[in-house]
C-alpha cells in the first residue's frame, strides 16, 4: 500500500526553566515538503526577549548542574537515549515527514542522536585530564576540564536530531554547561519531541532550554547574547561567517564561536579503480539525502579512459532513482526542503547549461501527480572540461564548480590520469569537507591523503561519517574547528592547568639575604 505524505498537529512554544510557554501569536508553520499542503507543526517565532529569558535560564540553572557529578549527567543521557530509541519508528518517521529524507534514513537519524547522547555519557565518565612530568623536583600539573557556562546551540534541518541533540548538546549538557537550543525554523520538531523526553528522564529545569523562531530574530540575538558563553553552529557557510564576525566583536572578548559549514565535494574516480565501486560511491554520494547532506557529491572527476562509459553508466543509474514520498519503501530519493531549495537547484540547472560540453541526464523540478504539492526534482548530470585559468580560481572559476549544490546537480569533470591534475579540481573551491577517491593504486592514494579537502575516504562514497570518528572540515567548511564528538569536548570545556609543589618547592628559591629574613620572619610568628 502507498503511503501518503503524514501531516501533524505539533505545536511548540519556548521551553525554558523546565515549562513549556505557549506558542506565540504570530507561530511559524512547518510543512511536510513531499506535500506542502500538509502542516507537520507550529512553534513560536521568538524575539530578543525570549532568548534573555531563555538565557538568563540557563545561566541560573548553570551552577548546580556544573557540580553535579559527571556520573550523574552521564546517566541523565543515557535515560534520554535509551527512551528515545523506545520511539525511533515515530521519531524516525516525524524526520522523514518534516525534512524529506527516506525513512531508514529518518530512523538512522534518531539512531545516530542516540548513539551520540550514549556516547557523550560514556565519554564523560573517561578521564578527565592529563597529568605531566616537569623538570621541576615534586613539581606536578595536571589539567582540569571545567565547562564554559552556558551554550548555544543553533542547528541545520536536514539532520534535525542528531545534529542539535546528539552533535551540539550532548558533549555541552555531559560536560556539565547548560543549553539554549534555536532549532532550523524548517524542522524544528526533533528538538521539541527530544526535549520532551528530557523532561521525561528527569533533566533539572534550566539545563536545556529552546527557543523557537527564525535566524535573524532568534538565532542571532541568542549568539551575540553576552551571556553566551559559547556557540556551536552547523549550517551555512554564509550564516556562519557572518555570526562569527557579529560575535567577534571585542565586546564579547571571552565568547567562543565553532562553526561547521557547507561544503562542495568530490569523487575522484582513477583509470584502475574498481568499477563498481566507482558507480556505487557516485550513487550514495549524489542521493543520498537528495544530495543534501553536507558531505554530498556535485562533482565527479573522472579518469579521460573511462569515458565516455562511466558518464553513460552513472546517468543510467541516477535515472532509475525512485523519486517520492520518503515513507513508502524503495524511495531513494525524498522532495528537497522548501521552495527556496527548488530555486536553486534550478539556477543550478541553467548554470549546466551554460558550461556543460554535454548533458548526460537532464534534470527537472517535478511536478506531475504525486509530485505535484511537493519539491521534487529528478537528478541532472553533465560533462564539463576544466578550463584551469578560469576554474582553478574560486573567484573566477564557473559557478556549478563552486557553489553548494544541496540539490542532485552533478558535473562530471574529466581529468588526464595525473592525480596532480584531479587534485587541482577537487581543491578549486572555497570550501573543504569531505572528498573521495576511488583507486587501488598505493601512489595516488598517497598523493590524495596528502592533498585532498577535509574528511577523506578511499574506495568509498564522500558520505560515511560515525559518531566517534572525527570530523572536520577546512577553508571555508569550518570555523574554529569543531571537530565532531571524538574533538568537540575542547570546544565546550576550559582545560585549566594546575600545579602542585612538594616543599620545599625549588620555584620559590631566593637570595641568601632574603632566605635570612623570611627565617626571621617565620621565628617572630
Ligand atoms: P542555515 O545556515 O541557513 O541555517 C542554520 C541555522 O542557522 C538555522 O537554525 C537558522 O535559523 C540559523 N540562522 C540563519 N540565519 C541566522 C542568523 N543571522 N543568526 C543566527 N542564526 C541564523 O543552514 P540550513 O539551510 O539550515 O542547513 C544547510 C547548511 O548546513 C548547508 O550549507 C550544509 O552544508 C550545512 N551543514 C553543515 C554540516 C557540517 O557538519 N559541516 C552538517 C549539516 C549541515
Amino acid at each position: 500500500m502507498t503511503m501518503k505524505p503524514k501531516a501533524y498537529d505539533h505545536q511548540y512554544g519556548n521551553y525554558m526553566n523546565g515549562k513549556w510557554l505557549p506558542v506565540s501569536k504570530a507561530g511559524i508553520s512547518s510543512c511536510n515538503p513531499a506535500d506542502s499542503t500538509r502542516q507537520i507543526s507550529v512553534t513560536s517565532a521568538s524575539t530578543r526577549a525570549d532568548v534573555d529569558a531563555a538565557v538568563a535560564a540557563a545561566r541560573e540553572a548553570f551552577p548546580k548542574w556544573a557540580a553535579l557529578s559527571m556520573g550523574q549527567r552521564a546517566g541523565l543521557l543515557e535515560a534520554w537515549a535509551k527512551r528515545a530509541a523506545e520511539r525511533m519508528d515515530d521519531l524516525g518517521r516525524l524526520v522523514t515527514d518534516t525534512m524529506g529524507k527516506p525513512l531508514p534514513e529518518g530512523k538512522g537519524d534518531v539512531l545516530f542522536a542516540n548513539l551520540s547522547l550514549e556516547y557523550n555519557a560514556a565519554h564523560a565518565r573517561e578521564t578527565q585530564g592529563e597529568v605531566f612530568a616537569s623538570a621541576v623536583p615534586g613539581k606536578k600539573t595536571y589539567t582540569l576540564r571545567k565547562p564554559r557556562g552556558v551554550a548555544a546551540v543553533i542547528g541545520p534541518w536536514n539532520f534535525p536530531a542528531m545534529i542539535p541533540i546528539g552533535w551540539q548538546a550532548a558533549p555541552a549538557l555531559a560536560f556539565g554547561n547548560t543549553v539554549v537550543i534555536k532549532p532550523s525554523e524548517d524542522a524544528p520538531e526533533l528538538v521539541g519531541e527530544y526535549v520532551k523526553i528530557a523532561e521525561e528522564v528527569g533533566f533539572p529545569p534550566g539545563v536545556i532550554n529552546v527557543v523557537f523562531g527564525e535566524g535573524p530574530a532568534a538565532g542571532e540575538p541568542l549568539a551575540a547574547h553576552p551571556d553566551v558563553n559559547v556557540i556551536l553552529f552547523t549550517g551555512s557557510s554564509e550564516v556562519g561567517r557572518h555570526l562569527r564576525h557579529v560575535t567577534g566583536h571585542p565586546r564579547y572578548h571571552d565568547k567562543l564561536f565553532f562553526g561547521e559549514l557547507g561544503g562542495k565535494n568530490g569523487l575522484v574516480i582513477s583509470a584502475g579503480c574498481d568499477y563498481a565501486t566507482a558507480l556505487k560511491a557516485a550513487w550514495k554520494s549524489v542521493t543520498l539525502t537528495t544530495n543534501q547532506r553536507c558531505v554530498s557529491a556535485s562533482k565527479v572527476i573522472v579518469d579521460r579512459t573511462l569515458l565516455p562509459r562511466f558518464g553513460e553508466d552513472l546517468a543510467e543509474l541516477l535515472s532509475m532513482a525512485k523519486i517520492g514520498y520518503g515513507g513508502n519503501p524503495g524511495v531513494d530519493m525524498g522532495p528537497l526542503i522548501n521552495q527556496d531549495a527548488v530555486d536553486k537547484y534550478t539556477r543550478h540547472l541553467d548554470h549546466g547549461n551554460t558550461f556543460w560540453q554535454e548533458t548526460l541526464l537532464p534534470g527537472k523540478v517535478l511536478r506531475e501527480g504525486e509530485f505535484e504539492k511537493g519539491f521534487f526534482v529528478s537528478p541532472a548530470l553533465g560533462l564539463m572540461e576544466f578550463a584551469p585559468d578560469r576554474d582553478a580560481s574560486p573567484a573566477t572559476a564557473a559557478p556549478i564548480l563552486t557553489e553548494e549544490a544541496f540539490s542532485p546537480v552533478v558535473t562530471l569533470l574529466p581529468y588526464s590520469g595525473n592525480m596532480a591534475e584531479a587534485m587541482t579540481m577537487l581543491n578549486a573551491t572555497e570550501y573543504g569537507l569531505s572528498s573521495a577517491l576511488i583507486s587501488n593504486d598505493i601512489n595516488e592514494i598517497q598523493v590524495f591523503e596528502q592533498e585532498a579537502p577535509g574528511v577523506k575516504y578511499i574506495n568509498g562514497a564522500t558520505v560515511a561519517a560515525e559518531i566517534h570518528l572525527p570530523f572536520v572540515g577546512e577553508k571555508g567548511s569550518n570555523i574554529s574547528g569543531m571537530p565532531g564528538n571524538a574533538g568537540i569536548v575542547a570546544a565546550v570545556t576550559h582545560s585549566t592547568p594546575v600545579s602542585t609543589f612538594s616543599l620545599p618547592n625549588p620555584t620559590l628559591a631566593v637570595s641568601e639575604e632574603m632566605e635570612e629574613r623570611v627565617g626571621k620572619m617565620v621565628e617572630k610568628r
